[in-house]
């Protein structure tokens, strides 16, 4: 299996260190409801761990949740009883968000407030191996110390003041700056702090990370998730922090997917365009649809969502709803048990292609197709259960339930077909098509469609 790298920009066979693959995944800042963009970040997670068990890989998955940073102490008037309100609030609403969407949970969902002694013991390792430096308001990271700073995003030190700082979250991503990761408390932060060895106050963002991910993981493990907007500064920091602290590599594969894209714009909130998955969930498309098109594009490509991309993703899900409801439990023909062996194959050369979704997708549906034409039995339902272990679509929430009174109405045309009653048979047609369906006839049978 290929994954691209972004570290050595190339597809790389996936190796794993061990039994277990360990996956870390930028989790949210919970200060409040996470945006599609966000989510597209989750499902692209969860595409790559249902593809990793697919392959029949072990995983331990870790996500955190930051509830501490510039916004969120802003936002709790550095009150502590009210910064714990708001992130328990907003946690609960990501985790609503992530079964909403059914994706699989995280192993590990550590808080940043309750790592503080980890963050802690990576900056007094960076003081003492000389990557870190106090002043007055906080304990900074020298990324001039570090010599392969910058590696991961390709970043170029040649333009970096010497000296110049960032204290904020809010970066520049231009270029490349000392930054916190410790700040010192000062008033604004009222009784937000932490009394510890290096000082009274609070850690910086991408120190959570390091510490977190080396709490479950180790000091060195196998692939690390997230936005493409986080490879820098964030993801790049979390790199020099924790190879400088450590001595050793840290991760051996970063993985980044790409914007989601809203109406062909870039989401922003002055374009009004922000979603939450709410927002789509009020417009009145589904669950399902919802997480197919944020899935249905390669990681690595925009993706554009629209109105009618979601049309077009709820036609989609549809059509394999309606494969498993007219299912039939009959062994297939050999036509079919060789298209499956050819589909089967397909699908996986695709996952292997890092993950190549759309490959995925198009050879499934081909199946569908086929096999609506040639007469599905179990192993053509099978292998389409077993193709949504990867979709990850809920086929509980919104199946298709055929009513018993439109099956017996389909009986009784089949019978009126039989014996050329072809009146009878029309009317029948009708009277399904007012109760909701409509009908396919095919070789072996007909197929009910909803409509
Ligand atoms: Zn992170």
């Amino acid at each position: 299996m290929k994954l691209y790298n972004t570290l050595t920009r190339n597809k790389e066979e996936f190796k794993p260190i061990g039994k277990e693959v360990g996956i870390y995944s930028c989790g949210p800042t919970v200060y409040n409801f996470p945006h599609v963009g966000n989510l597209r970040a989750f499902l692209f997670a969860d595409l790559l761990k249902r593809c990793l068990l697919f392959k029949g890989f072990k995983i331990k998955h870790v996500m955190n949740v930051t509830d501490i940073d510039d916004k969120l102490i802003k936002k709790s008037e550095g009150d502590k009883e009210k910064l714990k309100e708001i992130t328990i609030k907003y946690e609960r609403a990501f985790k609503k968000n992530l079964e909403e969407l059914n994706i699989i949970p995280a192993d590990f969902y550590p808080r940043a407030t309750e790592s503080i002694k980890e963050m802690v013991e990576i900056v007094k390792k960076l003081l003492e191996r000389g990557y870190a430096y106090k002043t007055s308001d906080g304990i900074y990271y020298s990324v001039k110390k570090f010599k392969d700073y910058g590696k991961l995003a390709g970043i170029n030190l040649d333009n970096l003041k010497e000296g110049a700082r960032v204290n904020n979250d809010e970066y520049d991503k231009e270029s490349a700056k000392d930054f916190a990761l410790w700040k010192f408390w000062q008033e604004e932060d009222g009784n937000i702090f932490w009394e510890t060895e290096i000082g009274k106050g609070r850690p910086g963002w991408h120190i959570e990370c390091s510490a977190m991910s080396s709490k479950y993981l180790g000091e060195h493990f196998d692939i690390h998730t997230g936005g493409i907007d986080l490879l820098f500064p964030h993801h790049t920091n979390e790199l020099a922090q924790s190879e400088a602290a450590n001595g050793k590599k840290f991760v051996n594969y970063w993985l980044h997917n790409e914007h989601l894209m809203i109406n062909g714009e870039k989401m922003s909130k002055s374009l009004g365009n922000f979603y939450v998955l709410s927002d789509l969930v009020n417009k009145g498309f589904s669950l399902n649809a919802i997480r197919y098109l944020l899935i249905s594009t390669h990681y690595r490509q925009k993706l554009n969502l629209t109105d009618e991309t979601l049309k077009a993703s709820e036609e989609a899900v549809k059509r394999i709803l309606e494969f498993i409801a007219n299912a039939k439990n009959r062994e297939d023909n050999e036509k079919i048990i060789s298209l499956i062996k050819e589909t089967k194959k397909a699908i996986e050369k695709a996952i292997d292609d890092d993950l190549n979704i759309a490959l995925v997708l198009s050879s499934i549906f081909k199946f569908i197709r086929e096999a609506n034409k040639l007469g599905a039995g179990k192993k053509a339902y099978e292998l389409v259960i077993k193709t949504n272990e990867i979709l990850g679509l809920s086929l509980e929430k919104e199946k298709i339930e055929i009513p018993e009174e439109v099956s017996q109405l389909v009986e009784e045309r089949e019978k009126a077909r039989k014996n050329k009653d072809w009146k009878k048979s029309d009317d029948l047609r009708e009277e399904i098509k007012k109760l909701g369906f409509i009908l396919d006839d095919a070789k072996d049978g007909v197929r009910v469609r909803k409509i």
